[in-house]
């Protein structure tokens, strides 16, 4: 099959974001499809496999649609907090093409606002930096980031997958001969935003990861103030989707392939798409009879998902400074954690949230909220020592890495495994068997964004596939 460029995918993508909610299909003239998994990439796939004529049928193994977007309005009074995905990762590329689901919120009248990234407070130990301070943190790590893909990753050629960016990271306070200090702001920097993006430690990032030159960079961070979850709940829209059907074994060597889930149904199609998390597949919880092909398996076992936790607590006062972000820079591990405020989407609401990435979050995960309160708020109080901190009166803690559904946050470019991984898990096998989610993405892992994308790859393929 002729792979699609990535140029089409985004004109599919953007058509099919305003498409009509697909049509109940009356003739069963199309092979059937099996959708596993009601996270974005299933959802899109299965939207417009359904508009393409297919039946379809999404089995969902939680008692929610929606997989890592999910939108809590239990906890906080009421209102809408992101225990999973929380931006649209920018509007538009430097071409224009818009960002497919900043085009759905558009197009849906979402109301959105701008989450900049840019209105942030940086503190050392508990000391705010002065402005000029601050300037000379973020212009060492863009020079730092530069050095890393001019220089070092042009040397270093075709062993990037075997370098992580903690060893270019040293290289580069070597080269450069940094002062202590500003080795350790450049450290805890790249702790807050690197690992903070790709959700694993420096050691385990490579290189690779700043080969990242397909982004949606034109109008920053937005936030669906509503809810994230306005997205799935529009995508589910005229499709059969069942939910707690969580399957456990795939019979594929004949056609029609059989699908087992742990409450004893079994459901059969022609076609089948697999969208669960790689690290559900990781895990082997479900067999696959025949076994996968090598080249998927190798593909597996060696690419990763990173840890990313959020620590949501609600204040009966503000404390913190204006703006979006803070981070406390603590010159050694665990450096400092991050905070964003919520005050921009919900104002007067006194929420942080702390947000932990790689190692430190497993760790974190494993500890009972009373243990997680009391790091964060040693956090919150070297960084604001002139002042008595009130205890917050609601906390919750994502727990991603242990959720059996994903165990995991998202996937990273990990120490190890080539770019043609994501291409071998992404590749179908047979004219049956197809696989999208974030971790097929080789343009845009671990995003939205990216999801959708690899659901409307996925739902093409099967759409050009011959019947199996
Ligand atoms: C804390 C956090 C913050 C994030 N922040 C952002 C952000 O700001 N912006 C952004 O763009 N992205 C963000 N992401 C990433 C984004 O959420 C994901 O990339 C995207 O939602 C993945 O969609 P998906 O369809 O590939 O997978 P999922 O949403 O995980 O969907 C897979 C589905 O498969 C189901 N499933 C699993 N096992 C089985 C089984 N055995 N049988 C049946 N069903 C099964 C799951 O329950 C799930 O519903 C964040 C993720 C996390 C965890």
């Amino acid at each position: 099959m002729t792979p699609l460029s990535r140029r089409q995918l985004l004109r599919i993508a953007a058509s099919s974001a305003l498409l009509p909610h697909p049509k109940p299909v009356l003739a069963a003239s199309k092979p059937r499809v099996l959708v596993i998994g009601a996270g974005v990439a299933g959802l899109t796939a299965a939207r417009t496999l359904q508009s393409a004529g297919h039946p379809v049928t999404v089995l969902e193994a939680a008692t929610r649609i929606g997989g890592r977007v999910h939108t809590d309005r239990s906890l906080f009074g009421g209102l809408p907090i992101e225990l999973g995905a929380q931006f649209i990762h920018g509007k538009r590329n430097d071409a224009g093409i818009e960002n497919p689901i900043w085009t759905q919120a558009r197009s849906q009248n979402w109301p959105t606002t701008p989450f900049s990234a840019d209105s942030g407070a940086l503190f050392r130990n508990g000391l705010p930096l002065s402005t000029k301070e601050e300037d000379k943190v973020y212009s060492l790590v863009s020079d730092a980031y530069e050095w890393m893909i001019d220089v070092h990753k042009e040397q270093l050629e075709n062993s990037q997958t075997t370098v992580s960016l903690l060893s270019a990271f040293e290289a580069f306070s070597r080269q450069r001969k940094l002062s202590n200090t500003r080795r350790l702001d450049l450290r805890a920097s790249l702790a807050a935003e690197i690992e903070g993006d790709l959700a694993d430690d420096l050691s385990r990032i490579s290189l690779l990861a700043f080969d990242e030159d397909e982004e949606f960079a034109v109008g920053g961070d937005q936030m669906i103030l509503g809810g994230y979850d306005q997205l799935p709940a529009h995508l589910a829209t005229g499709l059969d989707i069942r939910l707690s059907k969580r399957i456990h074994r795939i019979e594929h060597a004949r056609t029609p392939s059989r699908v087992f889930t742990q409450d004893g149904s079994v459901f059969e199609s022609e076609k089948l798409l697999i969208t669960v998390p790689l690290g559900v597949l990781r895990s082997n919880t479900i067999t696959f009879s025949p076994i996968l092909p090598p080249a998927k398996r190798g593909a597996i076992s060696r690419m990763r998902m990173g840890a990313f936790t959020k620590v949501i607590l609600q204040f009966p006062n503000r404390f913190w400074p204006d703006g979006n972000w803070f981070t406390n820079i603590i010159p050694k591990a665990p450096w400092g954690l991050s905070f964003s405020s919520m005050e921009t989407p919900h104002p007067g609401s006194n929420i942080l949230i702390a947000w932990q990435s790689g190692s430190r979050a497993r760790a974190l995960e494993s500890q009972t909220n009373a243990q997680v309160l009391s790091i964060v708020m040693s956090d919150l109080r070297a960084t604001f020592p002139s002042q008595t901190l009130p205890d917050p009166a609601q906390l919750h803690v994502t727990r991603w890495s242990l959720n059996p559904l994903t165990l995991g946050a998202y996937s990273f470019p990990t120490v190890g495994s080539p770019r043609q991984d994501i291409n071998r898990l992404a590749a179908p096998v047979g004219s049956h068997l197809f696989f999208a989610g974030e971790a097929t993405s080789a343009d845009y892992p671990g995003t939205v964004h990216g999801a959708w994308l690899s659901g409307e790859r996925a739902a093409t393929e099967i759409i050009n596939s011959p019947a199996s």
